[in-house]
């Protein structure tokens, strides 16, 4: 199914379900001792007038905002370490709950979305990777996406042995916009899995097919939080989390590498804030059982993953669903915010149900 078509499906499913009082009823199956909780992922934040690179992982700041304002206004939006506790307790909250969550640290998300959480008074906590914070290492898919952006080519081609779905060479086309876009997401998708050394060297064997020197699209990616910018948030009040050191997916990692990923970052970011980093979130959501026993043993309290659902006390705190929001999350068919759509969604009427049929057919 396109995305168009797949959006279209749960418009109407949240327009059915909202008419007859779906969500509410089947999130009270669902338990904090009869209320739910979620974690909502998000990332870019993107300034009003600038255009979203190839790697469209973000939301227009005005639709963000219409967002958060419905969310503080229906639901109570709790800081990362309530939420542990009420998990814990066994207790049940005198509301439904949600948490907020930014992964990767753009740094739109201290200029367009901070001062927004300030102003309603709404606590939420910012994932970052270490190197992006001291060594201003770019995030990999927007150094990718900005080569696709740069070259002249007319194609892009990925070899057999960079691809996690499968062998065989691939070849997409770069003629117009939304090929590019479609070939960003395309290799995006192919190398997330991969680990960080052979992620690396895909994207040199890419930018050399595409005749970009790496270099450029890299200096041409989106600011992302340094120190000051990290000291900033925290004297704000809102908490920092560890995105591993250089965001490879760690189960594709030797567990040394994995640990120096996990423990490393956490010192070096307790020493930027000069406070706590007690939670973390897996880069690309990968984690396996090996994966989090180190993050367990380095000392956090918490880990968050990309899979879909709400969070219950059953959950174990090294493996809480969350729900990844992107524009397409809380839009109507018309592109604007629907609160019946985000209704559905956040309390997990949707991806459950998506959740139990992709179960079904896998
Ligand atoms: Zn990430």
């Amino acid at each position: 199914l396109s995305a168009g078509t797949r959006n279209t499906m749960r418009w109407i499913l949240s327009g059915i379900a909202n008419g007859l009082g779906l969500p509410a009823r089947h999130a009270v199956r669902r338990r904090l001792g009869g209320r739910w909780g979620i974690l909502l992922g998000y990332h870019r934040v993107i300034p009003p007038g600038e255009a979203p690179s190839h790697y469209r992982m973000g939301m227009d700041a005005r639709l963000f905002e219409a967002q958060v304002r419905w969310i503080a206004s229906r639901h109570r939006v709790v800081s990362i370490e309530e939420f542990l506790r009420w998990l814990s307790s066994g207790r049940t909250p005198d509301e439904d709950l949600v948490v907020l969550t930014f992964d990767d640290g753009y740094r739109d998300n201290l200029t367009h979305a901070a001062p927004l959480l300030k102003e309603l008074g709404l606590p939420a906590i910012f994932y970052v990777t270490s190197a992006g914070v001291t060594e201003r290492a770019a995030y990999w898919p927007e150094v990718l996406a900005a080569m696709i952006k740069l070259t002249r080519a007319r194609s892009v081609t990925l070899d057999s042995g960079m691809r996690s779905s499968g062998p065989g060479v691939i070849e997409l086309p770069l003629a117009t916009a939304a090929e590019r876009v479609g070939a960003c997401s395309k290799l995006i998708a192919e190398l997330r899995t991969l680990s960080g050394q052979r992620i690396t060297e895909a994207i040199l064997r890419i930018a050399a097919g595409l005749d970009v020197d790496p270099v450029k699209a890299r200096e041409s990616t989106p600011p992302m939080l340094d120190g000051d910018n990290l000291r900033a948030l925290a004297a704000d009040g809102f908490a920092i989390g560890s995105h591993s050191a250089t965001h490879p997916y760690l189960p594709s990692e030797e567990p040394e590498a994995q640990r120096r990923e996990i423990e490393d970052s956490r010192r070096v970011l307790e020493a930027t804030i000069r406070g706590p980093v007690l939670d973390f979130c897996y880069p690309g959501g990968g984690h396996d059982g090996r994966t989090r026993s180190i993050v367990r043993a380095a000392g956090y309290r918490s880990a968050v993953t990309w899979e879909a659902g709400v969070a219950g006390s059953a959950d174990d705190p090294f493996a809480l669903p969350r729900k990844g929001v992107g524009p397409a999350l809380a839009a109507g068919l018309s592109g604007a915010f629907s609160p019946a759509m985000m209704e559905a969604e956040i309390s997990g009427f949707i991806s459950d149900r998506f959740r139990r049929r992709n179960r079904r057919a896998s």
